[in-house]
């Protein structure tokens, strides 16, 4: 272990070669007052405090470690799946959302702002944003603004103010950019609350730090039901890579516990309409990262395409691609068919209706071998309820 270098980030922001902070010089202020403080204010009593009354009084958790007996039948293993679906607002991200608001009150910010694609994220930041009284203001790209209706309406009621951008092809990418464009001209009172592993260093490891509580419930509830605290296997879908990240965490350095992460592969790799980043990328810098990106010869992103909205990103969080490039992780692209037969599987046979993406996850399970033995843990990132027309289209 001594020699081996971790694949948690290093002292300058980098996994390996993925990583960094490539920003434009007006926000270099804004990021290194936040790499200063974040470690401090999130290892200090008070905001520890603080955070875990929230995520176990507000949020729901510990979220439930569930032996799934049917699941783990059909796989010849034993399953568990981790329950980020019963999380309030219905996935992952609010762990994260919490933990970027405490941190901005702390830091004295008043005004927070987020991007957010299917609107998951926006709906998360501005629940978070009513429950502590801040002003909230989510960029969406106007396709999805029309695309994802019921979440706009969510983050009206809660107070928060919706603004559809228009540039580009209108989706998430175009977002994160009005986002960065409003940070730069608000850098003293505004706090950008991002919402995967993705962005400039510290967001990347900020937020897997936030997420980590998933893998520290995980130690303790192994320990209770199987009698050793680590898996054989970790099982998550990635789309910037937040949800793993926190699966991992606690792990990443064991090398008896293997990884799986399942992204998108849209209507497969070779299709054109894909989101498989890991499987296609070029190394490359996207939202202040240098990792792997979905490019054309000329180094211009190109859009992503994946039936689940979250899983639709060009990019994929620096700790992901090092994890790939090193062969720590076996990422396994899932196409929409896929996922969508996984779904109904899981709905079938555990009466657990699974968000698209973590239907990613599960439709992962068909593509490894397991020994009877193998304890295998897959986090079910969200919950299907915003996806139910989706699925019954089909
Ligand atoms: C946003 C989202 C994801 C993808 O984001 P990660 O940062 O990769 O976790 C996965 N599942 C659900 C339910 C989501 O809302």
């Amino acid at each position: 272990m001594s020699v081996m270098k971790s694949f948690l980030v290093d002292q300058n922001g980098y996994y390996g070669e993925f990583g960094g902070a490539y920003i434009p010089e007006i926000l270099h202020k804004c990021v290194e007052e936040l790499r200063v403080t974040y470690k401090e204010v999130m290892c200090s009593e008070a905001f520890r405090k603080e955070y875990g009354q929230l995520l176990r009084d507000y949020a729901g958790r510990p979220s439930p470690l569930y032996p799934a007996k049917r699941l783990s039948g059909k796989y010849g293993c034993k399953i568990y799946l981790k329950r980020e679906d019963l999380n309030h607002t219905g996935s992952h991200k609010i762990n994260n959302a919490i933990g970027q608001i405490l941190l901005a009150r702390h830091m004295g910010k008043k005004r927070i702002i987020a991007e957010t694609g299917a609107g998951q994220h926006g709906v998360a930041t501005a629940t978070v944003c009513a429950l502590m009284g801040v002003e909230c203001i989510v960029y969406m790209g106007k396709t999805d603004v029309e695309r994802q209706h019921v979440n706009v309406e969510k983050m009206k009621m809660l107070g928060a103010t919706v603004t559809p951008v228009t540039s580009g092809n209108m989706t998430l990418k175009d977002a994160t950019n009005e986002a960065i464009r409003d940070w730069c001209c608000h850098p003293a009172d505004t706090f950008y609350v991002i919402g995967s592993t993705v962005g400039p260093h510290p967001y990347p490891d900020m937020v897997s730090k936030l997420q980590s509580v998933i893998s520290e419930e995980i130690k303790v509830q192994l320990m209770e039901q199987e009698g050793r605290e680590y898996p054989d296997w970790l099982v998550a879908c990635v789309g910037g890579g937040s949800n793993a990240a926190g699966t991992i965490y606690h792990y990443i350095d064991d090398m008896r516990v293997r990884i799986a992460l399942a992204e998108a592969g849209g209507k497969g790799v070779d299709s054109g309409m894909t989101a498989a980043t890991i499987q296609l990328g070029q190394t490359g810098i996207i939202h202040g990262a240098r990792t792997y990106v979905i490019q054309n010869e000329d180094g211009q992103i190109e859009e992503p395409y994946s039936i689940s909205a979250g899983l639709d990103y060009p990019g994929i969080g620096p700790m992901h691609a090092n994890l790939a490039a090193r062969k720590r992780a076996t990422v396994l692209p899932i196409n929409d068919d896929e996922a969508i037969a996984a779904a109904y599987e899981l709905t079938k046979l555990e009466g657990i209706i699974p968000a698209l993406e973590s239907a990613h996850a599960i439709g992962a399970l068909k593509k490894l071998s397991f020994k009877p033995e193998d304890v295998v843990v897959l986090t079910v990132s969200g919950r299907g309820d915003k996806d139910i027309e989706t699925y019954l289209d089909l």
